[in-house]
């Protein structure tokens, strides 16, 4: 069984309550889509913990941005950027350890493909940047281009838009609550967005994520402490206030 997790933005007390129910589960394989850092007060410990477990992340825009420009995101997530780039700089701390953060960044592919399924952070189309959100199901032209991307593949594993389901091909999108957290796709072929463990944005503050077993994809929601995340992003002047209050609407 593999676990997909995602944008887990800097939040430690997110990721902590997922990764014991990974540990669980008895997950084989532990690969991240993207976002580990930005908007979040932990950039440091989130990433050393994905080094740590992670088969691999793929690149996710905050990576992205972090290592070259910010100059396209909005004025409150480059400030954050800005700050997450600074930390993973920092004098303080060892120098071999802010080398392995940046090696990290620098090794995340844009995408990665296996016999059943490809993996992106947004989306076939535009592995990085793209979103998929659950409009989007109407809109052929978008669809048939991410899904011709991986035509001789059954599955699309993607992050991104923190709006976790499941857009099966020449379909409506599903909630995991409308598929009752368990989606087999049988000879459908499907993107799944796996959620995000450190910001969710579907009106559900709990942190999100999905396995998969060759057969069905589960997804699973797990409450966490967001009110310690939130404290800790308040006490840094650097990062708005705006990324705190969002944890607790889960938008
Ligand atoms: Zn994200």
């Amino acid at each position: 069984m593999i676990a997909f997790i995602s944008d887990l933005h800097s939040n430690t007390e997110a990721l902590g309550v997922v990764l014991e129910e990974i540990e669980r589960l008895g997950v084989d394989r532990i690969i991240c889509l993207g976002d580990v850092i930005g908007y979040g007060p932990e950039p440091r410990e989130t990433l050393l913990k994905v080094i740590d477990i992670c088969e691999f992340s793929l690149l996710g825009n905050h990576e992205q941005g972090c290592m070259f420009y910010a100059s396209d995101f909005n004025p409150k997530a480059r400030q954050a950027i800005d700050w997450t780039r600074d930390q993973l700089n920092r004098r303080d701390c060892p120098r071999e350890e802010n080398a392995a953060f940046w090696n990290f960044l620098d090794s995340m592919k844009e995408t990665h493909r296996e016999d059943d399924f490809l993996l992106a952070h947004g989306s076939p189309r535009d592995p990085v940047k793209e979103y998929l959100v659950p409009k989007d199901s109407a809109d052929e032209a978008k669809m048939k281009g991410c899904f011709d991307l991986f035509q001789d593949a059954r599955l699309c594993f993607v992050g991104h838009s923190h709006v976790p389901g499941v857009y099966q091909e020449g379909a409506f999108y599903r909630s995991p609550t409308e598929v009752d957290n368990v989606y087999e796709p049988g000879s459908n072929r499907a993107i799944i967005n796996v959620g995000s463990v450190g910001q969710p944005r579907d009106g559900d503050t709990r942190s999100c994520f999905a396995t998969y077993d060759g057969d069905a994809v589960r997804f699973h929601r797990l409450d966490y402490d967001h009110q310690a995340t939130a404290a800790k992003i308040r006490a840094i002047p650097e990062l708005p206030d705006y990324l705190a209050d969002r944890l607790a609407q889960g938008r």
